[in-house]
């Protein structure tokens, strides 16, 4: 193995934000082709299978083929060990999502270039913003005719707030679609056209030295334009911009057709950051430091369903892991030896012996471990700052069918809400059990773990989505609470209202404009 601080430096960690649809599953799988991680495209996940049944989570697991494996996939490109994490989308949209952003040092935001953004990639792209994750944009599907390139930046710039620097620009769409104009390499990169003739390199001007078919196009001329403009009235290019999260750099490509996949590839690679620094109990953490440490962010049941062991997911953060060391989980003082252990690649599950800052693990969880959990193998048992609180959308109201398993029914919701499976809210007045999740597979994630591995069965009764707000005043007049605008206490009992929707919202903050009310997302 290379020095400790060169493994860590050659880590590049990354999800994939976007709305489903706009082509996540494409771009991955020619990111992994490149890297040689795959053989064929089709490989990544079997998804698209038609409909499952909502009610077992296992059986859906099984039948979609979704699985660890395909969580989190690392290949490595020219000298970089680069891991991509999924973000589920569709009924697996859930607070893990979310909280896989926790685990990254930056995103790749997939835009169709006919949609502009969308309502999942708007949530994701909030979750980088307040977290201050670099983020690159790569739209997709100009293979097709599309919003114009000027049209997708102003979106940009109006919708999610951040301003843009077009690294690359498209000469034409649809079945016009010439080639991308590489600002970047200062150089035009043609559509279907023999591998020898792709690259065309720019003069000083950025134009095409001497004569070319290219430049009898009106598209060119047209594209030079365009150029001319961003030059003169659009951003300019700062890395350090880049790394705070508030320029993001975009690249248009078609994923499908495997057109600007590389090029963006490699100028991520140019630009994404190192495994970065953490927060915690003892200050900043270095990645390079000799102790290991790392904080789980996930937890997954495990595929075998004979078995209630559980695969927790773990980002490394510092120090190297070595299969079979013995590490402290802070938040009990407890030495776990790490045994047993997995790396995740594209095709299969691998032991894993030895893996890095930026890497990700999954560990072995015989249920010693709760979603946010820090295991350091050094001497001082610190903790990596807690994970943030989401603000669920959907609530049910939940209680034990048995009346005489009251018991165990608390005992499970106590752990899964300790886990972060699910949030836990009570009403004020009457005490009743509200649960609150970002997606509904949460719910019957939940469900199936209360039957399996605490032995009850549960009622839930939908109440749909509602709109929570927490308060900054703690004495609140409770008679103000109704049905379309609920006061519950959360788990740690803070007050939080549960508005039915966004006019009950907006009616309640004029009739009481002194309660303060705020989204811990915002
Ligand atoms: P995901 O839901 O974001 O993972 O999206 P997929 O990668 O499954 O893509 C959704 C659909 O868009 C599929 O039918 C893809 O073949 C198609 N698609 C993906 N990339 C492109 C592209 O660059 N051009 C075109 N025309 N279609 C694409």
């Amino acid at each position: 193995m290379k020095k400790l601080s060169e493994e860590v430096l050659s880590r590049r960690t990354f999800a994939i934000i976007s709305h489903p649809d706009a082509g996540k599953t494409t771009l991955t799988e020619k990111l992994l082709l490149f890297g040689g991680a795959i053989r064929d495209a089709g490989t990544v996940k079997g998804k698209k299978t038609g409909k499952f049944a909502t009610s077992d989570w296992m059986e859906i697991e099984k039948q979609r083929g979704i699985s660890v494996t395909s969580s989190v996939m690392q290949f490595d490109y020219d000298g970089f060990r680069i891991n991509i994490l999924d973000t589920p989308g569709h009924q697996d949209f859930s607070e893990d999502t979310y909280r896989t952003l926790t685990a990254v040092d930056s995103a790749v935001m997939i835009i169709d270039s006919a949609k502009g953004i969308e309502e999942q990639t708007l949530k994701l792209f909030k979750v980088c913003r307040m977290r201050g994750i670099p983020i690159f944009t790569f739209i997709n599907k100009l293979d097709r005719e599309g919003k114009t390139p000027l049209e997708l930046l102003a979106e940009l710039e109006e919708v999610l707030g951040i301003e843009s620097y077009p690294m690359n620009w498209p000469i034409g769409m649809g079945k016009q679609f010439l080639g991308i104009y590489d600002r970047h390499h200062n150089r035009i990169e043609q559509f279907r056209v023999e591998e020898s003739e792709k690259f065309i390199s720019l003069n000083s001007d950025g134009e095409i030295e001497g004569t070319h078919p290219l430049k009898e196009d009106s598209l060119y001329e047209q594209t030079l334009e365009e150029i001319m403009l961003l030059n003169e009235a659009g951003n300019a290019f700062s890395e350090e911009r880049v790394s705070e999260g508030e320029l993001t750099p975009v690249f248009f490509g078609s994923a499908l057709t495997n057109f600007g996949v590389q090029t963006f590839l490699e100028s991520y690679l140019e630009f994404a950051p190192v495994p970065q620094a953490r927060n915690s109990t003892s200050g900043k953490i270095d990645p390079l430091s000799e102790d290991f440490s790392g904080f789980i962010f996930k937890i997954q049941a495990n595929m075998n369903p004979a078995h209630r062991d559980r695969i927790a997911f773990l980002r490394i953060c510092s120090g190297k892991f070595e299969r079979g060391m013995n590490v402290t989980l802070s938040r009990t003082g407890k030495q776990i030896k790490l045994a047993q252990s997995t790396q995740f690649m594209a095709d299969d599950r691998s032991t894993v012996e030895e893996a890095v800052a930026g890497d990700i693990i999954g560990l072995y969880d015989p249920g010693s471990y709760q979603i946010g959990d820090t295991i350091v193998s050094g001497k001082e048992a610190f903790e990596y700052e807690r994970l943030p609180l989401f603000t669920p959308e959907l609530f049910v109201r939940v209680t034990a069918k048995n009346v005489m398993k009251q018991k165990h029914f608390h005992k499970g919701i106590q752990q899964l809400v300790q886990e972060g499976a699910i949030q836990l809210f009570k009403t004020v007045k009457t005490e009743e059990y509200l649960l609150g999740a970002v997606g509904q597979l949460q719910f019957e994630v939940f469900e199936h773990r209360m039957r399996n591995e605490y032995n009850v069965e549960v009622l839930m009764e939908r109440q749909g989505s509602k709109i929570a707000r927490w308060i900054e005043n703690d004495k609140i007049n409770e008679n103000l609470s109704n049905s379309r605008s609920l006061l519950v206490h959360d788990r740690y009992e803070r007050k939080v209202f549960l508005f039915e929707n966004d006019f009950a919202l907006r009616w309640f903050q004029e009739k009481n404009p002194d309660i303060q009310l705020y989204n811990p997302m915002d």
